[in-house]
């Protein structure tokens, strides 16, 4: 029988208390898996609205904001980038429960007693943190989740800064639980442990007392992300900090972090931020000798190499002053402008493919997923000012205007939009000034752009067409 307090529709209370796990187990506890709500693309007005707060706290109390634009606006790309796949898929951390659910489960507890919500809640928090361990001990899972750990900031945005491929290994962790858990349950919590920590991602949270002892908190995570030797490889924690104290990984926050990677990247460009280790490992792979020692390179820590301890050694981490200052983009304030209404308007457009989703062919969706993709992409060159950014904007918004003129994006404001489909001589004019405007904005190098920038706004919310 269902259960009739669980409902697929998150409320406001709801949506509130979510990002926090305060939900009840008799309101989230689901029979089947098609019923669990997709908890995480309903909280992205929760996430826009933390970030606001944590702006105008930031505000008052320091009278700066807590992050930069540039570091942010990267974070949120590579928490889009991460999200894509699951317009096409079940992600595989459930398919591959569903699998051993379906074979291999010994027992199965009743979806809908508390004291299976509460097991799930421990187990998964229990597998997040050996999967968060061994992504920081063991290279190649690193590789992924160095992501995460890519910003210079620390702030809301950061916990938005999500690896796309880190999926493919986190599952193997949870899938004990699948022995006897339903997928309905995990599904939950898998959920909600990843929205738990998106409020510990901030500065404006000092000390929370004794909740300190029991909970991951924001200082507790703000050791995670330091660089300073102190900080390495400490509080692997999700939801509970207990983890970190039982198996001795924890470490309470005492002098000024420094955040970020050992060796900061130095980079907006999406790609890079995702996958720029996979590239470092492949080349110290070749560059290593022996064969044991290439599969040393991969499985143990990102600080290995031959003739030293599995994880490296402390003194080679670089040390840190306090004064350093964060990789920033030299884009003028024009620029900085233009690229936050190009990338609000994408996020106009991503929330709507998957609120559409199911009604959209597999063709659009494909489009509208390379069309973010590529807006991402431009957007990483622009902020990092590279020689290709104007070209790559250029094509980009020439193929917003073809992917409108044949139906697989829709113009931002509908009610504007120019209905010509009789005029074809008005259309191939209107193209043309386009055009003419994208060759003098590739001319300007990216510094007066005013009037083009003006225009290609107009091109967003008028198809002229
Ligand atoms: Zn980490
Ligand atoms: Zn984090």
């Amino acid at each position: 029988m269902k259960n009739p307090e669980a409902q697929q529709d998150v409320s406001v209370s709801q949506g509130i208390r979510m990002m926090f796990y305060m939900m009840k187990p008799n309101e989230t506890s689901f029979q089947a898996l098609e019923e669990v709500p997709d908890y995480v693309q309903k909280a992205t007005p929760y996430f826009i609205s933390l970030m606001l707060l944590e702006l105008v706290v930031s505000w008052i109390r320091k009278g700066k904001p807590p992050g930069r634009l540039d570091d942010a606006l990267t974070s949120m790309s590579a928490g889009i980038l991460s999200r894509l796949p699951s317009l096409f898929s079940r992600s595989i951390e459930l398919t591959s429960y569903i699998y051993i659910w379906e074979n291999y489960s010994i027992i199965s507890l009743p979806w809908d007693s508390p004291w299976t919500w509460y097991l799930t809640f421990l187990g998964v928090d229990f597998g997040y943190y050996w999967f968060h361990r061994m992504a920081h001990e063991v290279n190649i899972l690193w590789a992924a989740h160095q992501t995460h750990h890519s910003s210079e900031g620390y702030n809301l945005s950061t916990a938005l800064r999500q690896s796309v491929f880190q999926i493919y290994t986190s599952w193997i962790f949870y899938s004990p639980l699948a022995l006897f858990i339903p997928p309905s349950v995990y599904a939950v919590h898998l959920q909600f442990n990843l929205l738990y920590q998106f409020w510990i991602h901030t500065k404006v949270i000092d000390n929370l007392g004794p909740l300190e002892l029991i909970l991951n908190t924001p200082s507790h995570h703000r050791v995670h992300h330091g660089r300073n030797r102190y900080c390495i490889d400490k509080n692997y924690a999700g939801t509970l900090i207990i983890w970190d104290r039982i198996f001795g990984t924890f470490e309470a926050e005492n002098e000024k972090v420094v955040y970020g990677l050992t060796h900061p990247i130095n980079t907006f460009e999406p790609f890079k931020v995702q996958f720029h280790h996979l590239v470092n490992i492949w080349t110290t792979f070749w560059a290593t000798p022996g064969f044991f020692n290439k599969f040393s390179v991969m499985f143990k820590g990102p600080g290995w190499s031959p003739g030293k301890p599995r994880l490296g050694l402390s003194e080679e981490i670089p040390e840190v002053k306090g004064n350093e200052v964060p990789f920033s983009s030299s884009a003028s304030q024009l620029l900085r402008i233009y690229v936050v209404v190009q990338f609000a308007l994408m996020l106009t457009f991503y929330e709507e493919t998957f609120a559409d989703k199911a009604a959209l062919s597999q063709v659009t969706l494909l489009l509208r997923v390379c069309f973010i993709i590529l807006t991402l992409t431009s957007i990483g060159f622009l902020l990092d000012q590279k020689p290709k950014a104007a070209v790559l904007e250029t094509f980009r918004c020439l193929l917003f205007l073809m992917l409108c003129r044949f139906g697989h994006l829709k113009p931002f404001i509908p009610s504007l939009s120019f209905t010509f489909e009789n005029s074809n001589l008005f259309s191939v004019c209107m193209f043309a000034i386009i055009l003419i405007f994208h060759i003098a904005f590739y001319y300007s190098v990216l510094q007066r752009i005013t009037m083009t920038m003006l225009i290609r706004l107009l091109t967003y919310i008028t198809i002229p067409f």
